[in-house]
């Protein structure tokens, strides 16, 4: 117990905001956890036959949230850019840790983080098992750990000439909304309102990660941009891919901007965390009827085609299908860099 006198100390801290949180989630949904926070380890037994995922995304302050960022927020969405790793490779989660380094005890703040991360960990049956505090800059790293049928893992490097390519849901609104809170676009409160979330509280595509398992034949969330990160899956397989630009998916408000920032936010905009996957021409009806179930819009943008020279390449298509000029090109596929921005 700690007294109003006696500054809450690093070990009433972990009790009171996380263990006590992860404690009311030892239910039978977290059979696979058999030891959770208290040990100098946790305890994971994972499914017979399965795999362990593991998977870890930090946040800085300063650097991917504002001093001001709503604390519930950011303790969703800390959970949820690393259950969108687990859902980009087809695992379903287990549990995770949290690192969190903090510059003071601030009980309102750690009341509001913990109840937005928890929130998150109870709606994916992913509970705490462990972690570290202490004092410092505000850092929240997680670590998610996550498993996956043996040789059922959805890999960046499985994409195959002639497949269609896929995105969940639709892209650009985080661009768009850090356009709008950076003042570089007017949008009105009611057109704000309606994207604010896809920046501030991402949904992680979990249920659509695990139902592509037998079906994508690559896939990865889109954190950094849609084509720059679509690049990583294109070097890997060893292709090069078409798209065509009026084909991705942009929200009603998105579509209210000028061509030029529908493209270029859809095409590169980070923190979107859908999905984009690969997938055989024959696999269209059944993912058709995965977006159905999910009630998750699910689009082709493009194809996958041989590789044209030695770097694998994004060739970008018009509506009309001619190539769009290599200077545009160049603007739509850069993607985010933390070291070379
Ligand atoms: P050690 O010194 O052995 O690394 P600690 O004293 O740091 O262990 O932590 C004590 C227990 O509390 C451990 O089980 C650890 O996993 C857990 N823990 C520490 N910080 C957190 C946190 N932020 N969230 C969840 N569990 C935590
Ligand atoms: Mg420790």
């Amino acid at each position: 117990m700690h007294s109003q006198s006696r500054p809450l100390g690093e070990f009433d801290l972990i009790e009171r905001f996380f263990k006590t949180g992860a404690d009311a989630m030892h239910t039978g949904e977290s059979a696979h956890i058999t030891l959770g926070i208290g040990d100098d380890c946790a305890l994971l037994k994972p499914p017979a036959g399965e795999e362990i995922a593991v998977t870890s995304d930090m946040l800085v302050e300063g650097r991917h949230f504002f001093a001001a960022a709503n604390p519930e927020l950011l303790g969703r969405k800390a959970l949820a850019v690393n259950l969108s790793d687990l859902a980009a490779m087809g695992a379903k989660p287990l549990g995770f840790t949290l690192a969190i380094a903090l510059p003071h005890v601030d009980t309102a703040w750690l009341e509001a983080f913990s109840k937005g991360l928890f929130a998150v960990a109870k709606q994916f049956s992913c509970p705490l098992i462990g972690g570290d505090t202490t004092a410092g800059p505000l850092t929240i790293s997680i670590t998610a750990l996550g498993s996956i049928p043996s040789k059922k893992p959805i890999r960046r490097s499985g994409a195959k000439v002639g497949d269609d390519i896929w995105v969940s849901g639709t892209v650009g609104d985080a661009r768009l909304t850090l356009a709008a809170l950076r003042h570089e676009i007017n949008l009105t409160d009611e057109d704000l309102q309606s994207i604010e979330s896809r920046m501030h509280n991402p949904t992680p595509r979990v249920e659509l990660g695990i139902q592509l398992r037998n079906i994508a034949s690559s896939a990865l969330d889109i954190s950094d941009g849609l084509l720059g990160d679509l690049q990583h899956i294109l070097k890997q397989s060893h292709v090069d891919a078409q798209i065509v630009l009026d084909q991705l998916p942009k929200s009603v408000t998105l579509q209210k901007q000028s061509m030029a920032i529908q493209n270029q936010f859809a095409a590169s905009g980070g923190d979107d965390y859908e999905i984009c996957f690969t997938a055989a021409t024959q696999e269209r009806n059944a993912i058709h009827g995965i977006s159905k179930v999910l009630n998750l819009p699910l689009s082709i943008i493009g194809q996958i085609i041989p590789m044209k020279n030695e770097q694998a390449t994004i060739h970008l298509l018009d509506e009309e299908k001619k190539p769009i000029n290599t200077n545009e090109a160049a603007t739509l596929l850069k993607s985010f860099d933390h070291f070379t921005k």
